[in-house]
């Protein structure tokens, strides 16, 4: 068994690398990749710890991403796009990429400690920096507010401070999804749709004529496996990779205490189970990339 997409505290899952690698090993893991919101830093860090024990570790990285979908109206949705780097590092213009895409988050959290500072909300950008570590998101933000009382729990700071539909809201810029996905291709990467069921699109033909566009952007992966999917998705899913010649990918999207009822590597109750083919699938669409 493998899992090919993970968080730790450098992004906002609980567990330090070091944590992690201990666990992956620890459930007999055969490869793990590290997938943290926008940066490399748990990665990076996990690298010489996974090396020593002997555990494969791959580069991943997941970028929240824009995409004008091919339904009615166009409506803008929400994509995570995973990225692997599976043969050496990311190339220099990736990495600059990168850079400013960190940077134009950091400009947002600013503007968010504004605003609800606005709303009479007293906190800093570096308390909530602090709780961050290298990649501060909304999820520190909530984290802050509930420490200092000003919401009951995680839900409850995004109902009525942070979430898009919350009086706080700032939005941050991200890039389209056809533009990461050539930003990963050209960096040396294989670009990989996360989670596609929070695409949010129902229509079973829309699905796959918006995954299509995505393929045809190239796109190289769509996740089958993943924690929130379950045995219909998973059915649904596996035959859309078929049909679309995308490599199938899974993972549990852990993020440790901060999603509680997702386990590495076999996700909720069960549901993922990703084997060690999968990875040489990816492998296979690099070389080819
Ligand atoms: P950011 O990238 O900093 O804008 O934060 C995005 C993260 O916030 C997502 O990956 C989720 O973990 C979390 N998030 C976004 N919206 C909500 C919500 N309505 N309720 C709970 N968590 C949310
Ligand atoms: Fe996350
Ligand atoms: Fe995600
Ligand atoms: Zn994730």
């Amino acid at each position: 068994m493998i899992d090919l997409h993970a968080h730790t505290n450098e992004s906002d899952g609980s567990l330090t690398p070091a944590e992690l690698v201990d666990r992956a090993i620890g459930i007999g893991l055969e490869a793990l990749a590290i997938t943290d919101h926008d940066t490399f830093a748990g990665y990076e860090t996990a690298a010489p710890e996974a090396a020593a024990r002997g555990l494969e570790l791959v580069r991943g990285i997941e970028l929240n991403t824009f995409f004008a979908a091919p339904q009615a109206g166009r409506k803008r949705v929400n994509a995570h796009l995973l990225a692997y780097f599976l043969n050496g590092v990311p190339g220099p213009a990736f990495v600059t990429w990168l850079t400013a895409l960190q940077a134009s988050r950091r400009d947002r959290n600013a503007r968010l400690v504004q605003k609800l500072r606005s709303m009479g909300v007293d906190i800093t950008i570096d308390e909530v920096e602090t709780l961050g570590r290298s990649l501060t998101g909304r999820p520190h933000f909530a984290r802050l507010l509930v420490q200092k009382g000003y919401a009951g729990n995680n839900e409850d700071a995004f109902r009525r401070y942070l979430g898009e539909d919350s009086p706080g809201y700032v939005a941050r810029e991200a890039p389209e999804t056809a533009d990461a996905i050539a930003r990963v291709r050209a960096g040396g990467g294989v670009p990989v749709l996360a989670h596609p069921v929070r695409l949010q699109i129902h229509d079973a033909a829309a699905e796959r004529h918006a995954i299509a566009e995505l393929r045809d952007a190239g796109l190289a992966a769509m996740e089958v496996w993943h924690s929130d999917h379950g045995p219909r998705e998973v059915e649904r899913y596996a035959r859309l990779v078929q049909e679309l010649d995308l490599a199938p990918s899974g993972g549990s999207d852990f993020h440790g205490a901060a999603k509680p009822d997702v386990a590495l590597g076999t996700g909720r109750n069960g549901n993922v189970a990703v084997r060690r083919e999968i990875l040489d699938g990816l492998r296979a669409r690099a070389v080819l990339a």
